[in-house]
C-alpha cells in the first residue's frame, strides 16, 4: 500500500454531495494523491470510474498506485476540463469534484517553495513545466504591480509597505529570505495567530498559478460536462476562492442576471444549475481536531439542470 502524505477533507460530505453511484463516472479535477478518488471508487459496487486530473506529476505518481484499473489519471489542468473529459470518454459525467488549494505533499516539500516555514527556492508552481515562477514575480515585477497583487490576492492591507521592502531587498532567492523581508517590513506586530508572511505567500502563489482564472474556467467547464442531474462539488480553503465559487454558482443558478435596477428582464439568461446547499458546508469539529488542514474548508454543491 502506498502511504499518502495527504488526508482528504470532508470525505463523507463529498460522497453524498456527488451522490456517488455504482458504475457512474466521476471527474476529480484535483486528484492529488488520490484521496478523494479512492473513496469514490470504494463507495459503490461495482466501483464507479474516476477521471483524475492534476498538473503535479509527483502527486499523480502516488495516485496511480492507489487507484483501480477502471480509473484514468491524466496530467493536465482543469482549465481544459471539457477537452480532457471528451477525449477520455467521461462526457457526460455524473459528478465533478474540485478540492482547491494545495496538498500536504506540496506544502511539506521545501523544494517546491510553497511554505515560509521550510527554506526552499521561490518556485510555487503546481505545474513544474510552467515558465512563470514565484522567483520571477518577487524579483522582476514592478513595485506597484507587486503591491496590487499582494493587496488583491492576499487581502493584505500592508501591501505597499511589503512591496517596497521586497523591491529594496532584491535579489531575494529563497522562501526563508522572503518571509524574513516581509516580517521585518511589518514592524512590531500585536501577537498574531498566523505568520506575518502568510497573506503575501498566498498572493504570490495565486499569481504564479493564475488560480482565480483557473477556478473560473474549471467551474464553467464542469457545468458543461455534467449530465442533467449530475453534481458539482467544490471545496475551497480561503475567502477569495470561496467568494468566487459562490458568485459563479449564484450567477449560473439565477434565472435573470440583469442589473438590479433594470425595469424589465432583458438578459435572456437561463440557469444551468440548481444550488443544493444555500449555506456552505463545513467540516465537523471532530474532523478539524484530527486534521487541521480541514479547518478552513468550505464545500459548495450544485446540480446540473436541463437547459
Ligand atoms: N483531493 C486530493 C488533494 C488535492 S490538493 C487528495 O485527497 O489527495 C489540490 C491539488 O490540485 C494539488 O495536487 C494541485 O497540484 C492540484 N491543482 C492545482 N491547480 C490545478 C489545475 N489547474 N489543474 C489540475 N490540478 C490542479
Amino acid at each position: 500500500m502506498v502511504e499518502p502524505h495527504h488526508t482528504p477533507v470532508m470525505v463523507g460530505e463529498v460522497l453524498s454531495a456527488l451522490d456517488v453511484r455504482s458504475g457512474g463516472c466521476y471527474i476529480d479535477c484535483t486528484v492529488g494523491e488520490g484521496g478523494h478518488s479512492a473513496e469514490i471508487e470504494a463507495a459503490a459496487e461495482p466501483p464507479p470510474s474516476v477521471l483524475g486530473l492534476d498538473v503535479d506529476e509527483q502527486a499523480l505518481s502516488t495516485a496511480r498506485r492507489r487507484l483501480g484499473s477502471d480509473s484514468i489519471l491524466v496530467r493536465g489542468s482543469y482549465r481544459e476540463l471539457k477537452r480532457l473529459a471528451e477525449i477520455n470518454g467521461f462526457m457526460p459525467a455524473d459528478g465533478v469534484l474540485f478540492d482547491l488549494g494545495l496538498s500536504s505533499l506540496q506544502v511539506e516539500s521545501g523544494a517546491r517553495g510553497f511554505s515560509f516555514l521550510r527554506p526552499g527556492p521561490l518556485d510555487m508552481r503546481f505545474d513544474s513545466g510552467q515558465e512563470l515562477t514565484a522567483h520571477h514575480i518577487v524579483n522582476e515585477y514592478g513595485e506597484e504591480d507587486l503591491a496590487n497583487l499582494i493587496y488583491r490576492l492576499g487581502e493584505e492591507r500592508r501591501s505597499r509597505r511589503i512591496a517596497r521592502a521586497i523591491v529594496r531587498s532584491r535579489p531575494i532567492e529563497d522562501t526563508a529570505e522572503l518571509a524574513e523581508v516581509v516580517r521585518r517590513s511589518m514592524g512590531r506586530q500585536p501577537r498574531r495567530h498566523t505568520h506575518p508572511a502568510t497573506r503575501t505567500f498566498q498572493a504570490i502563489r495565486m499569481e504564479t498559478n493564475a488560480e482565480l482564472e483557473a477556478i473560473e474556467q474549471g467551474v464553467q467547464g464542469a457545468i458543461e460536462v455534467l449530465r442533467p442531474g449530475g453534481r458539482l462539488a467544490v471545496i475551497s480553503y480561503h475567502s477569495l476562492e470561496d467568494r468566487l465559487v459562490k458568485r459563479l454558482l449564484a450567477r449560473e443558478s439565477a434565472s435573470c442576471i440583469c442589473p438590479p435596477r433594470a425595469p424589465a428582464c432583458a438578459c435572456g439568461h437561463r440557469p444551468t444549475v440548481r444550488l443544493i446547499n444555500r449555506r456552505v458546508i463545513k467540516p465537523s469539529r471532530a474532523e478539524v481536531e484530527t486534521n487541521p488542514r480541514s479547518r478552513s474548508a468550505k464545500l459548495r454543491v450544485a446540480e446540473r439542470i436541463e437547459g
